[in-house]
């Protein structure tokens, strides 16, 4: 437990399909020092706004990988902190290498290029390889390569600030490593797409529940969940993740 109250808001824990009416990946952590969204899918606006988080709130945006429920948000995201907040604080938007070129493609591609913005606040891309570190001064992050396509560049990753540590798993599916990258951490959000075993990109609770004991964090709480997870009757002593479900740390 941190010395300073932190937390982690789940502002979106669907799958990439919005199962069961949720919203896609998106968390954002408060520490003593700053806030970082951790992803930032193409619901992730209309997640903030529910949660009653302001954009201008979010210091980091940190991207797990190319998939548009991770970081299709982050266009309009940017625009709305033109037009709609008159954002002057800085904002750096952290991510695989290419973070920069895949945001302004992605932009462009729907109709909202930013390459010819004025921002009128210090915004910097910055990129995190896997076995990379950053120090953003409110948050140290670290990431690792996570097993999921491999077009996306998928990363798990690891943010410790004002005490505690939390450990996010992005999208993957089962690699023998993944517990030795997030033990030690006080908080693990571990993506739980399915309830049985079936699709090797993705994890299930079949999966997880055999390998319990391999995990060494202070709470797992499963989340990017898929239809049948919500469904599930019998999370096998796993906490589930829900929009709107407030962590404290
Ligand atoms: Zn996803
Ligand atoms: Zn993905």
């Amino acid at each position: 437990m941190g010395q300073t109250m932190s937390e982690l808001v789940c502002v979106g824990t669907s799958d990439a399909f919005g199962a069961a009416g949720r919203r896609q990946s998106a968390y954002l952590l408060r520490l003593p020092l700053g806030a970082v969204l951790l992803d930032c899918g193409q619901t992730t606006l209309t997640g903030l706004d529910a949660c009653g988080i302001e954009r201008d709130e979010v210091d980091a945006i940190v991207v797990s990988h190319f998939h548009a429920d991770h970081f299709g948000g982050i266009p309009l995201f940017l625009l709305g902190s033109i037009y709609a907040d008159h954002r002057t604080r800085p904002l750096r938007v952290v991510g695989p290498p290419g973070i920069e070129a895949r945001v302004r493609e992605a932009a462009r591609a729907l109709g909202h290029s930013i390459d010819h913005q004025r921002f009128h606040f210090d915004l910097r891309f910055e990129e995190l390889p896997h076995g990379g570190a950053l120090d953003l001064g409110p948050a140290r992050l670290r990431a690792f390569e996570t097993f999921h396509s491999p077009d996306a560049h998928p990363h798990g990753v690891l943010v410790e600030g004002g005490g505690i540590q939390v450990a996010y798993s992005g999208d993957t599916g089962w690699f023998d490593e993944l517990p030795a990258h997030v033990n030690g951490s006080d908080l693990f959000m571990c993506e739980c797409t399915l309830e049985r075993r079936g699709y090797e990109f993705h994890l299930s609770l079949d999966e997880l529940a055999e390998r319990r004991a391999a995990f060494d964090c202070g709470r797992i709480v499963l989340t990017h969940l898929g239809a049948e997870m919500r469904a599930t009757r019998d999370p096998r002593g796993f906490d589930l993740a829900d929009d709107g479900l407030v962590i404290k740390l």
